[in-house]
């Protein structure tokens, strides 16, 4: 997970953790070095810029401890600035029954899957969840839906004769509370990139159900891309969080990890593999150690 990234800041750190005195020159250069381990792990350039600029603020402000080496001092700074670039505060979902989430994103980031891990997982917390078939446009994440909901025996409610996605999340709504569930998850349409048409159908849905949160699934493979992706759909939408998928993959995840630092939307889950239980709660702060290496 992340190997490229945390290759990268591991060699770039090398050379200051041993260091027993921290000169301008020297931290200079490190610095430099963890910015060009950003950037080519596809980190986007303004979060790598002001990462460095916020590293190197942290550590002209603090005293040298006694305990610890200046440049296993200055690494400390990075994880913590690291940790905040990851996200700072709750990554909870909001605390209410029922609960609608809407789930957006790219074609084949692993929206589907992901409705129904989330369902699952919250159904551990005491919710009754039910999933509702927004992807009209292909018959096969309907069929897909289904199966999990059918496996995880977690109802599923669908249209195939509609394409009016608005009356489908309407009517999915109405069904799921009449059933008593109290955890309604809408999975969307897709496209392979950023289309206006469906934007606007996602905004409709959203006025039409109102929901409680609206979690953006993107694949951390996403590259240079996501930050776009992400600011396009919280321009839309309002996100409320992110979920980054694949992080098992070899993805460089630098991109998918600027996401948090332009958007400000936390990111809240990860999916971590295909199989339903392969999906966490997101930890900014064991990401950047792991990240760390
Ligand atoms: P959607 O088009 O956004 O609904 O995407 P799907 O849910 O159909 O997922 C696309 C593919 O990605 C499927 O083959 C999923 O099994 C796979 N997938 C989803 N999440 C993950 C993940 O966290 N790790 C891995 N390895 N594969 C995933």
């Amino acid at each position: 997970m992340l190997e490229s990234l945390t290759d990268r800041m591991t060699s770039a750190l090398r050379n200051l953790r041993g260091v027993g005195k921290l000169s301008e020159e020297n931290m200079a250069d490190a610095l430099k070095e963890v910015r060009t381990a950003l950037l080519s792990a596809d980190v986007h350039f303004k979060v790598a810029r002001q990462f460095v600029e916020d590293v190197k603020a942290a550590a002209t402000g603090q005293e040298v401890l006694k305990s610890v080496t200046p440049g296993q001092q200055i690494i400390k700074i990075i994880n913590d600035e690291l940790t905040k670039l990851l996200g700072e505060g709750s990554t909870a979902l909001k605390d209410k029954k029922p609960l609608r989430i809407m789930m957006v994103g790219l074609h084949g980031a692993g929206k589907t899957t992901t409705s129904a891990k989330l369902a699952k997982r919250m159904a551990k917390n005491g919710y009754l969840p039910a999933l509702i078939a927004c992807d009209v446009y292909r018959p096969a994440a309907i069929d897909q839906l289904e199966t999990l909901g059918q496996r995880e025996e977690i109802p599923v409610y669908t249209d195939r004769d509609s394409k009016d996605v608005p009356k489908i999340g309407r009517q999915g709504l109405e069904w799921a509370k009449a059933q008593g569930r109290d955890l309604i998850i809408f999975d969307t349409a897709g496209r392979l990139q950023i289309d206006e048409n469906l934007v606007q159908e996602i905004v409709k849905l959203k006025k039409e159900i109102q929901p409680d949160e609206i979690l953006l699934v993107a694949d951390s493979a996403l590259g240079q891309e996501a930050v776009n992706v992400a600011q396009h759909f919280h321009d839309a939408v309002q996100l409320t969080g992110i979920v980054l998928t694949k992080l098992d993959g070899d993805a460089r995840g630098g991109a998918a990890l600027s996401m948090k630092a332009i958007t400000n939307v936390p990111i809240k889950f990860m999916g971590t593999g295909e199989k339903i239980e392969e999906f966490d709660v997101f930890h900014p702060d064991r990401m950047a150690q792991r990240i760390l290496g």
